[in-house]
C-alpha cells in the first residue's frame, strides 16, 4: 500500500483550493496553485494538514514577508472559521476527499463564505462558485 500524501495547510487554503480561479493572481501563483490541485487531486490517498502557520502557498503570494503572513489576523479568522465549520482543529490530519465534502457542504452551499472569508479581495469570486475541478 502506498504511503498517504501528506501536504500541510492553513484551513482556508483548502477552500482557496477548492474554488480557485487564476484571474487576478500572478502566473506563478497561479501555477503553484493548479501545481497543488494536481497533487491533491490525482494523488490516491492524499491527505491535508491542518497549520496555524505559513504554507507552501504563502511563498507565492504578494502578502508574504520574511517568514510572516502581512495579513495574518483576518486570514487566521478565516483559518478559524473554517476549522469549527468543518467540525476539526488545528494539527488534524484529514484525508482530502473528505474535507472536500465539508467544505462544500458546511461553507459553499451552507452559504456562509461571506463570513468565513471577510476580507478577502476575491470573495465576489469565489461567492456562488462551484467547486473548479471534480474531486477524487
Ligand atoms: S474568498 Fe479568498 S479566502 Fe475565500 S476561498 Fe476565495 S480566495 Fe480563498
Ligand atoms: S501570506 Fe497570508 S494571505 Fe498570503 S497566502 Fe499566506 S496566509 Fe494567505
Amino acid at each position: 500500500m502506498r504511503p498517504k500524501q501528506v501536504l500541510a495547510l492553513r484551513p482556508h487554503h483548502a477552500l482557496c483550493l477548492l474554488l480557485f480561479c487564476p484571474d487576478g493572481h500572478s502566473v506563478r501563483y497561479a501555477e503553484k496553485m493548479r501545481q497543488l490541485i494536481r497533487r491533491i487531486e490525482q494523488e490516491e490517498g492524499s491527505h491535508i494538514r491542518m497549520i496555524p502557520t505559513p504554507d507552501e502557498i504563502c511563498g507565492y503570494c504578494p502578502y508574504y514577508d520574511q517568514g510572516l503572513c502581512q495579513k495574518e489576523d483576518e486570514v487566521f479568522c478565516s483559518d478559524v472559521n473554517v476549522l469549527a465549520r468543518c467540525g476539526l482543529r488545528f494539527g488534524d490530519v484529514v484525508p482530502w476527499a473528505e474535507l472536500r465534502r465539508g467544505l462544500i457542504a458546511h461553507i459553499v452551499e451552507a452559504g456562509v463564505i461571506d463570513e468565513v472569508c471577510r476580507g478577502c479581495m476575491y470573495l465576489v469570486r469565489c461567492r456562488g462558485r462551484a467547486p473548479a475541478h471534480p474531486g477524487p
